[in-house]
């Protein structure tokens, strides 16, 4: 229900239908758990957190489920469990409700559960204990209660949308009413019904925040009961007729032009305090009482939807009257559901037919559950199937909460005993299903241009021109409603009209005479009333002057002000950007030292870089220089060595050619000496066998060397030419010469080997001089 948006804006804003904002909230779902009655022994719920309830089938149960143990948990917003005030309650469920509402936002809140289990007591309440609904009306009249407009200046048009009526009507309005009630009413004597006297006094008062002072509001209830389908309208005054009661007619649904649901021809009561309103709430609640037992309905299976309304508007610019611009009425609406009982049963008859109990079963509770079904579905799956909010009467009427924007709020109550359990796990899982719901967020309504404090300021200039007129000892301003009701009250009621019969000639004249006197009067009333009415234009005009001159000063002033905050802004902008210039400046100071400090590494690590450079440098020259002794070296050396290899060798060469000279001389004289022995056959006397066998002499090198003379080492050498020696030895040295010469060299060739063995030139070093074998 977004009638704020209906007021003559359709044409400048976008359909409603769509929500301009598309952040969602969640269904807000609380579970109330409601204490175990007197008569009722097994508990079937456990509150297990602030959050979450535990619920135990009952023993029957389990036993008939083969002893199966049967627990399961459900999640909530909140929990309230048995020890929970209803002060408690509200501060946690509604408070933010009526909050919204003051604040142009629409909120739906409804209890939900199983009859008995606490739904009216928690909407409505109980004497002492007021519910949510008293509450409510409590906290909106708290906060909005100076602020309210005059009765009859908004005035709902049957379109269900809100109009301003100007002055004259709305006193005109105010007029009628007072001259139709018996007791004329008075602001200030509380006549309230002791029946409801102590729900609607709670401990303390709640009061919203941001209430716009500059803004008229008024409050309208309307009472409505679905039951069966049927819409009834509970404060609708009808003629009681006590011989032939008239059954109550129904009323229909329409659609306004914003495509928000209403009860077309509804009630709406304009209620100017909590006890007004609960008053006429409780009005209707006795309708109800009496129409359920007339027609025997069962009260269990009926809705009741209190509709709570505030019309708000800006005052206008002077801040003393409401702004007579349509499109400036914001209206929001607060519906406070009580369902039906959600059993599928009837309780009361609790005997009846299976096919009675099927017909009991409430259709409007089946659509609103598959509303909400179809709606979770849409949303988790992504899926566009149509929610049948037309099926029934509630769904219909509340469809714009969950197509349009809104809060939505439920209380699930719930009663803890075994009877209950099996409904209870069914309203439990409607709980869960609905949480998952979400609504679109109401946003926020855009504020009129007019400057703040006009209200005050308007009392305060009341204030002063009151005090002014006292003063002067002149009339004081304002409205006298008492003197106008003396006077109307001063008439002589008008004699019986009614003609006894056609005889009768008394009743005409009297009445004739009463007319005249009336007329007579009236006369004389409208020539003293133009009489002061010119006076009153006159005072007017000079009021209005004054109040204009008034005015003038007072938006100089406002200028004046403005100017001077401009002025101070300009300032501490001006003293912001010294600030910040000196800030920088610091900051350029500090960055140019950090800059030189830099500048003085960097230059003192090119000294170093450069210094080491040139150190390599000399050190690359210096190895190059050394390279080139080395070289030098290397080569002289070289040189030197194979000098010395060379004068070595010739040295040995001479050496050994020396001694095959004197071995070839020693040969040479034994073979003198053999044929000289064979000649003169004379044995020649044997040197000795030591000096025969071989001579040791030191080499070069430091090593030893034996130099074999005797044949007979050779044998040793090569067994072949070992055995040939013994051969010849044996046989005698009277072999042929080519054998002496083959031993000849082996022996030569042994020296040589020795000689190498021995040489100081090391392993590696060979002399092409030299056989590379060392093996004969
Ligand atoms: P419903 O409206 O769901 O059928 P009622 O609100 O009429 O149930 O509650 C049935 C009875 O239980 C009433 O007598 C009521 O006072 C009592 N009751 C319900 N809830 C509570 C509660 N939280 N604390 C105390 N009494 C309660
Ligand atoms: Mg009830």
């Amino acid at each position: 229900y977004r009638s704020s948006m209906r007021m003559g804006k359709t044409t400048r804003r976008p359909p409603p239908k769509k929500p301009s904002n598309n952040q969602k909230d969640p269904v807000g779902v609380y579970c109330r758990v409601r204490p175990l009655g007197a008569e009722d022994e097994e508990c079937c719920i456990e509150v297990i957190s602030n959050t979450t309830i535990q619920l135990h089938a009952p023993d029957g149960l389990k036993a008939n489920r083969n002893g199966e143990f049967k627990e399961t948990q459900y999640s909530f917003k909140k929990v309230f469990g048995i020890k929970t005030t209803q002060r408690e309650l509200f501060a946690d469920v509604a408070k933010p409700l009526v909050e919204d509402l003051i604040h142009c936002k629409n909120g739906l809140l409804f209890t939900y559960g199983v009859t008995g289990s606490g739904k009216t007591y928690t909407m409505t309440g109980s004497p002492g204990q007021g519910g949510l609904l008293p509450r409510s009306l409590d906290m909106i009249f708290n906060s909005i209660g100076p602020y309210q407009a005059k009765r009859y200046v908004f005035k709902p048009d049957d379109k269900n949308g809100m109009e301003v009526q100007n002055q004259v009507d709305a006193l005109l309005d105010r007029q009628k009413r007072d001259s139709q009630t018996s007791v004329p009413k008075t602001p200030t004597t509380r006549r309230t019904d002791p029946e409801f006297a102590d729900m609607i006094s709670p401990e303390e008062a709640c009061k919203a925040g941001g209430v716009d002072e500059d803004s008229s509001y008024s409050v309208f209830v309307s009472y409505i009961e679905i039951y069966n389908n049927y819409i009834y309208d509970l404060l609708e005054e009808t003629p009681f007729d006590p011989i032939k009661p008239k059954p109550p007619q129904s009323k229909i649904l329409r659609e306004d032009q914003n495509h928000n649901m209403y009860v077309a021809g509804c009630t709406e009561v304009e209620v100017k305090s909590t006890e007004e309103a609960f008053e006429v709430f409780w009005r209707g609640q006795k309708k109800r009482r009496i129409a359920n037992t007339q027609l025997n309905r069962e009260s269990s299976r009926s809705h009741s939807v209190f509709i709570i309304k505030l019309a708000q508007a800006p005052l206008d610019a002077d801040g003393d009257t409401v702004l007579q611009d349509k499109s400036q009425v914001n209206v929001s609406q607060l519906c406070l559901v009580d369902l039906a009982g959600s059993e599928r049963t009837s309780r009361t008859r609790a005997e009846g037919s299976r096919l009675r109990e099927a017909g009991n079963i409430n259709q409007s509770l089946m659509t609103l559950r598959t509303c909400i079904e179809v709606l979770r579905e849409n949303q988790m799956c992504g899926t566009n199937k149509m929610v049948p909010y037309r099926d029934s009467k509630v769904t219909h009427l509340f469809k714009n909460y969950f197509d349009g924007e809104g809060k939505v709020r439920m209380v699930v109550c719930v009663n803890p005993k075994a009877d209950d359990y099996e409904e209870t796990l069914l309203v439990m899982r409607f709980a869960e299903m609905t949480q998952e719901v979400e609504v679109a967020r109401p946003v926020d309504r855009p504020i009129c241009g007019f400057a703040a404090g006009r209200r005050q300021r308007n009392q305060a200039f009341k204030d002063e021109l009151t005090h002014r007129l006292e003063e002067r000892g002149g009339p004081v301003d304002g409205e006298s409603p008492t003197v106008l009701n003396q006077l109307l009250q001063s008439f002589h009621p008008l004699p019986p009209c009614e003609i006894s019969g056609p005889n009768d000639d008394v009743t005409l004249p009297r009445l004739i005479e009463a007319l005249e006197k009336r007329h007579k009067i009236r006369q004389m009333m409208v020539e003293e009333y133009n009489k002061t009415g010119k006076i009153i234009t006159l005072l007017r005009a000079q009021d209005s002057n004054l109040l204009s001159k008034e005015n003038f000063i007072q938006e100089q002033r406002g200028r004046l002000g403005e100017k001077d905050k401009m002025i101070q802004n300009q300032k501490n902008e001006i003293d912001r950007l010294e600030k910040k210039s000196k800030m920088l400046e610091y900051k350029i100071d500090i960055l140019q030292k950090t800059t030189n400090i830099y500048e003085e590494d960097k230059r003192s690590l090119q000294h170093e870089l450069e210094s080491r450079e040139q150190r390599l440098q000399r050190e690359m020259s210096e190895k190059r220089r050394m390279e080139t002794r080395m070289q030098g070296i290397v080569t002289d050396a070289k040189l030197k060595w194979e000098k010395e290899c060379e004068r070595r060798v010739n040295a040995k060469q001479l050496e050994m050619q020396n001694k095959l000279w004197v071995k070839d001389e020693k040969l040479k004289q034994l073979k003198a000496i053999v044929t000289e022995g064979k000649t003169e056959n004379r044995q020649p006397q044997r040197p000795s066998r030591e000096k025969d066998k071989g001579e040791v002499f030191k080499t070069r090198g430091g090593g030893q060397a034996v130099q074999f003379t005797d044949i007979e080492t050779l044998k040793q050498e090569n067994p072949l030419a070992a055995s040939r020696k013994r051969r010849s030895s044996e046989t005698g040295p009277d072999g042929e010469p080519m054998e002496r010469n083959w031993t000849d060299v082996e022996t030569r060739c042994s020296v040589a080997v020795e000689m190498r063995a021995g040489s100081s030139l090391g392993p590696g070093y060979q002399h092409h001089g030299y056989p590379k074998r060392r093996k004969p």
